[in-house]
């Protein structure tokens, strides 16, 4: 907040995805008039006691179990969830993955079953059902986004969204996983201008949006320093680049994907089985 009454936009803004931002701003926060005071809910004159507090954690604790045990809300070790917030990435790109990663994303699938939205479908390709993990990995976009990127992955042979996010947490550097993030939060990003008719899906300019915020956090993070990432370079002029991969599985192909870009780092042509 800036002043007692009024929301700080700019820095909410910053730190938020637009949706969240949104709801935020709409708080309203001069409905009392009067001063703040500290007040504890459990107890009827708003005392706090060690006795209230205890059952409080413990209906807490019940209901980590409870959801921890359905399938949508997956989870990773508490030192996992340390790195994933101290990548460097942009502030709303972590918070987007974080909610992703946990199921607390209003994707269609989840709207439909709620009853507040009466058509679960994916935007982006029209599959009968936008699951986190469709809209980040299985929808075709998806994993366009994901190939053509510099981290050239071929996400289609990840088995769940989870583990997806255990591998790069596990295995990757920082700054690879910040990437990630960055394309998470665009991927998350497009799909909603698409939903609400604000704008179209181009892979391309999905791509130069993540590479715009990418340098933007790594200007933020360290003036100067190198990162070790390595980054798909531009062609010489009038050559064609073309980066490819394949998969073997009982000692035959089972994945294929290509891509090929000028020397504007613009896409003339990809192909995946
Ligand atoms: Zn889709």
């Amino acid at each position: 907040m800036d002043g007692p009454k009024r929301w700080n936009r700019e820095w909410i803004e910053e730190i938020f995805h637009p949706a969240t931002t949104s709801h935020i701003l709409a708080i309203p926060l001069d409905f009392h008039g009067g001063e703040d005071v500290i007040s504890w809910p459990y107890t009827a004159d708003g005392q706090y006691t060690s006795k209230t507090g205890y059952s409080y954690i413990c209906g807490l604790l019940a209901l980590e179990v409870a959801s921890s045990s359905s399938s949508m809300n997956s989870t990773l070790p508490p030192n996992l969830w340390r790195k994933l917030w101290a990548t460097g990435a942009l502030p709303r790109c972590n918070e987007t993955t974080w909610r992703a990663i946990r199921g607390f994303l209003p994707v269609r699938e989840q709207l439909f079953q709620r009853h507040v939205d009466t058509d679960p479908s994916c935007i982006l390709c029209g599959h009968v059902s936008e699951s986190t993990e469709h809209i980040f990995m299985r929808c075709p976009a998806a994993m366009a986004i994901w190939y053509a990127s510099p981290l050239s992955l071929r996400v289609e042979n990840v088995p769940s969204f989870q583990a997806l996010w255990m591998s790069f947490l596990q295995e990757q550097q920082s700054e690879v996983v910040a990437l990630a993030q960055t394309l998470i939060y665009q991927i998350w990003e497009v799909r909603n201008r698409v939903l609400f008719r604000q704008g179209r899906l181009v892979v391309s300019e999905v791509l130069d949006r993540v590479m715009g915020m990418a340098a933007e956090c790594s200007t933020r993070a360290r003036e100067g320093t190198p990162t070790s990432i390595v980054v798909w370079r531009r062609p010489p002029e009038r050559v064609v680049k073309l980066n490819f991969d394949a998969s073997f599985g009982d000692g035959k192909v089972d994945g294929l994907g290509m891509i090929a870009r000028n020397h504007r780092g613009e896409i003339m042509a990809a192909a995946t089985p």
